[in-house]
């Protein structure tokens, strides 16, 4: 059995965050809030700790993890720390905008699924930071739900799918961004690439940076196992919905404009862009349960702010890749 603890948000009880922290010191897996999603987490240090998140994700052994940190002294442990990560830190951090750098020795090979880099990030939750903090440890954290289904963005969703498979929960209520953060690869400062949009905006980056973000060609898609595989899937399809079309007979609908043919029976309707994020993976989980043929989901017609991660999830979840 999975124990799940509540936890304050805004002040977490030191008590609960160390009787958490005494399990990822001793190699055993916690659940976590982050702004992003739902963590799995496990002492990104000890490889035999690293193996259990694979294990209860059924995840590929070649996609690394991200090793969430409380400071960027400590990512300076992990990883060989440039200039350019100085300043993406210092504006950005804590938040969710993912590092990938070149990794020290430090950093177990399972943990980078076998890389010559490693991925940081210091989460904006302070239940997250919290852990981190009493457990004395970076923390690898991928999401916490079964490989290739969405990411669980309530304590709730991941009892129902971890069980059994991990230790500990702690049930710090719905999360703020809703989708995960977005990754970018800094190890040649000159040519920096976007491996995956997320909660943090692209333009905001390349605002810092002063040069455009990259997408990986196939080459360096290699590079980011993550991006090759089927991802953020519900157990029905997934159809994409662009405005004035209608929809197909017995199916279901999310988004924030209104079909001609709306089943709302069949629908979680948003008011924005962030609430249609906050939301997609807990509303698809809601409509597989329901007897649709399929799901059809918004297309954003935007691509700035966090739409362009949401376009992201909307394709990955459809089948169909970036
Ligand atoms: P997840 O933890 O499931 O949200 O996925 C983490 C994402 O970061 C995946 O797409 C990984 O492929 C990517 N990632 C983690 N570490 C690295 C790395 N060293 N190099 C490239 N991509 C990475
Ligand atoms: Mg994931």
């Amino acid at each position: 059995m999975t124990i799940s603890l509540k936890v304050d948000r805004k002040q977490p009880s030191p008590d609960t965050i160390s009787q958490a922290a005494e399990i990822i010191k001793s190699g055993g897996l916690v659940a976590f809030p982050t702004e992003t999603v739902y963590g799995l987490g496990a002492d990104a240090l000890n490889p035999e700790a690293v193996a259990k998140i694979f294990k209860a994700k059924g995840r590929p052994s070649d996609n690394p993890l991200i090793l969430h940190v409380m400071t960027l002294k400590q990512a300076r442990n992990l990883v060989k720390v440039n200039s350019m990560a100085e300043k993406l830190a210092e504006k950005f951090w804590p938040g969710p905008l993912t590092l990938v750098l070149p990794a020290k020795d430090t950093v177990p090979s399972i943990t980078r699924g076998g890389l010559e880099t490693a991925a940081v990030r210091m989460p904006a939750d302070r239940v997250a930071l919290s852990l981190i903090e009493h457990s004395g440890t970076a923390i690898a954290a991928p999401s916490a739900n079964i490989s290739g289904r969405p990411s669980p963005t309530d304590a709730d969703t991941v009892f129902s799918e971890m069980n059994g498979r991990i230790d500990m929960i702690l049930d710090g209520g719905s999360v703020i961004v809703g989708i995960e953060s977005t990754v970018i690869d800094i190890t040649n400062p000159s040519r920096p690439l976007l491996l995956r949009p997320g909660g943090m905006p692209r333009e905001e980056i390349e605002s810092v940076i002063g040069v455009s973000l990259e997408r990986p060609d196939s080459e360096s898609k290699k590079r980011s196992p993550g991006t090759r595989y089927r991802h953020y899937a519900p157990n029905v399809a997934v159809k994409i919905w662009h405005k004035g079309e209608t929809l197909p007979e017995n199916s279901a609908y999310i988004g924030i404009d209104l079909p001609e043919n709306l089943d709302r029976e069949h629908s979680v309707l948003f008011d924005s862009e962030e609430d249609y994020a906050r939301g997609l993976f807990s509303a698809m989980r809601k409509l597989e349960s329901e007897n649709v043929e399929c799901i059809n989901l918004q297309w954003p017609d935007d691509d700035k702010g966090i739409c362009l991660g949401l376009r992201d999830r909307i394709l990955r979840s459809s089948g169909e890749y970036v």
